[in-house]
């Protein structure tokens, strides 16, 4: 581990003794996962499997299977599509050598992966044997005002479950070809209800089911849920029947509370601070007196229905030290954090854990 020499590997030595909280990292690539273990990352705790969604030899085939008109369009897509995933999946798993990984399944906005120019249009259309003007129409229904509230998170999965299967099948068909799996926790993006973790964790349960019977081999997973809006912090009791562990997307859960758009806030926060309403960016450290609040009550609310539940966080915030005190002080079991904050989580929540004695 590259850090972990002269007298800042020793502090890290006394650090690592002296936390609670586990440290894990937000990765998608195998390189990133490999750069969070030479940092001490001890599991990914936020896989978001969008960004390879973007990779240009299969972005074609991510706006085919968005623009298809029906299950069956959107099925012959995802066949293209579930093999680039498998390979996804066990590059990281062989990185990752059997610690923890954390997948999230697909979450943002479809317009995202929308072609733009007519040559993109062009290549759909030829992929998906469709003419360029149906396309074109698709596209403009698919626009949306607030993309960002919209159609996006577990909501896709409601609407579209073959892609949630599709992921489902790459996780469960990769982790089944290794000698040294992890087991695979699939994390599911922005629910607000119970019943749309049962759809989606029934979703991941049947492709289990069916890959298990092909390979002759079962191996365990976990089926748990992002908690980042309001209402899914305040039914945690009920969201805790269905999901085995949560974890904290505090950019959304900032963003949904505070009712700021995160993606706009740059523009106006700092006035924010420099008068005295927020005491730091609340998208940088955690708002504890509100965003934290609602942390408390799904830690209080998701224990008292499964005392065992495990509980991270994987937003910006896992990065954060004031906010790594906080998810101390809750019992958080560990933070996420990008690769290169890896060693600040690790001194800070040891910090923490000194702290509280
Ligand atoms: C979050 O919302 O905090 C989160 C980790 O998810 P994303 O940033 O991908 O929305
Ligand atoms: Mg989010």
């Amino acid at each position: 581990q590259p850090e972990l020499v002269g007298d800042f590997g020793t502090l890290m030595v006394w650090a690592d003794a002296g936390r609670r909280m586990k440290v894990r990292a937000n990765a998608e690539t195998p390189l990133d996962a490999q750069t969070a273990r030479d940092f001490g990352a001890e599991g990914i705790g936020l896989c978001r499997t969008e960004h390879m969604f973007f990779d240009a030899s299969r972005i074609t085939a991510v706006r085919q299977m968005i623009l298809a008109e029906d299950e069956k369009g959107r099925r012959a897509a995802l066949d293209k599509l579930l093999p680039e995933q498998r390979k996804d999946f066990t590059a990281i798993f062989e990185v990752m050598a059997g610690l923890p990984v954390t997948i999230r399944l697909l979450d943002p906005p479809l317009h995202e992966f929308l072609p733009h120019q007519e040559s993109e249009f062009a290549e759909v259309a030829e992929a998906a044997g469709v003419g360029i003007e149906v396309l074109k129409q698709r596209a403009a229904e698919l626009h949306e005002f607030n993309p960002m509230l919209g159609h996006r998170g577990c909501r896709l999965g409601v609407t579209y479950p073959e892609i949630y299967e599709m992921q489902a099948r790459a996780i469960f068909e990769a982790a089944c070809s290794l000698d040294v799996a992890p087991v695979p926790e699939i994390m599911i993006p922005l629910v607000g209800t119970k019943r749309e973790l049962e759809l989606m964790k029934d979703v991941v349960d049947k492709a289990a089911e069916e890959v298990f019977a092909e390979q002759g081999k079962r191996i365990e997973y976990l089926v748990g849920t992002m908690i980042e809006l309001p209402r899914a912090a305040l039914m945690a009791d009920e969201i805790a029947e269905v999901g085995s562990f949560f974890s904290f997307g505090t950019n959304d859960l900032t963003q949904t509370t505070l009712g700021v758009s995160r993606d706009d806030a740059a523009r106006f926060l700092t006035h924010y601070v420099d008068k005295g309403i927020y005491a730091r960016d609340p998208f940088v450290s955690l708002d504890v007196e509100g965003v934290g609040q609602l942390i408390e009550i799904a830690v209080t609310k998701g224990k008292a229905t499964r005392p065992d539940i495990k509980l991270g966080i994987c937003g910006e915030h896992g990065g954060d030290p004031a906010s790594i005190a906080f998810c101390e002080k809750v019992g958080l079991d560990y933070v996420s954090a990008s690769p290169y904050r890896v060693p600040i989580a690790r001194l800070a929540a040891a910090q923490a854990a000194l702290a509280k004695g």
